[in-house]
């Protein structure tokens, strides 16, 4: 089997682009003669990797981290580099994150300890340890059958599915119910949810326990279930409907919130 390499020659290569940054660090990686892979060709060829470090340019507009190489002016190495991918130079607003909570702060540091860097190679375990909903639709299970690279694909309608906010009887709480039945074993009730009889213990039960006082605190919807948890418990109540409702005032197929009853 025969086939080309893209190899570009250093002689292509623009001198001056060789000082465009500090943080731009050049290595020549031999390689095969292209001879073996072309033999039509004999010269030998090699091929540069740059590596540009990390981003460590502040979009002056919005604070969006950049590589140096990234900036709009590719001909000139202005002290002070403009961004366009970002907010198009200051022309696009667009909304600030919200600082996160402490503890969420500390796990997302790309700097973190053992214990962030852990909780980030299980995030999304972490992640349905806390969903409220199972999301639908017909997934294709056919299509990576045939090799290559993964790939998901769904057909038809998607939905997230919310049923009752009660298990039926016998059965054991998930998603949302974990929110509202049973709580004073919570957090026992999301391991087994995830972990059912693994017991691999990737969710840290202590970890667990923070998210959860974490979410009470500072997360919306979670506080509107357990409202509903405190009516359920303390009120007597017969039938009880939790509905989710938003002012609609952009278009409503995107970020909409579920409805549920
Ligand atoms: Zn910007």
């Amino acid at each position: 089997m025969s086939f080309t390499v893209p190899v570009r020659q250093t002689s292509q290569l623009n001198p001056s682009t060789s000082t465009i940054s500090n943080a731009t660090r050049r290595q020549t990686v031999p390689v095969r003669q292209t001879s073996e892979l072309n033999p039509s060709t004999s010269t030998a060829s090699i091929i540069e990797t740059w590596n540009f470090g990390r981003p460590t340019c502040v979009c002056e507009f919005c604070g969006a981290l950049h590589w140096y190489e990234e900036r709009t002016e590719k001909s000139k190495h202005p002290q002070h580099p403009k961004f366009s991918t970002c907010c198009m130079e200051g022309r696009v607003q667009l909304p600030l994150l919200k600082f996160p909570p402490t503890l969420l702060h500390h796990l997302l540091d790309y700097d973190g300890d053992s214990a962030a860097k852990k909780f980030r190679r299980n995030i999304r375990i972490y992640n349905a340890a806390f969903a409220f909903t199972s999301m639908g639709g017909k997934i294709d299970y056919e299509i990576n059958k045939q090799g290559g690279p993964y790939v998901f694909r769904i057909n038809g309608q998607t939905y997230h599915l919310l049923g009752s906010l009660c298990p039926d009887n016998g059965e054991k709480p998930k998603f949302a119910q974990l929110y509202i039945h049973d709580t004073e074993n919570e957090i026992s009730n999301r391991l087994g949810f995830i972990q059912g009889d693994n017991q691999n213990n990737i969710l840290q039960e202590k970890l667990v326990t923070d998210i959860l006082h974490m979410l009470d605190n500072h997360n919306v919807l979670v506080k509107s279930f357990r409202m509903v948890k405190d009516k359920y418990d303390h009120h007597n109540v017969g039938v009880l409907k939790l509905r989710l409702l938003s002012n609609r005032s952009t278009d409503g197929r995107q970020n909409n919130l579920p409805s549920c009853s």
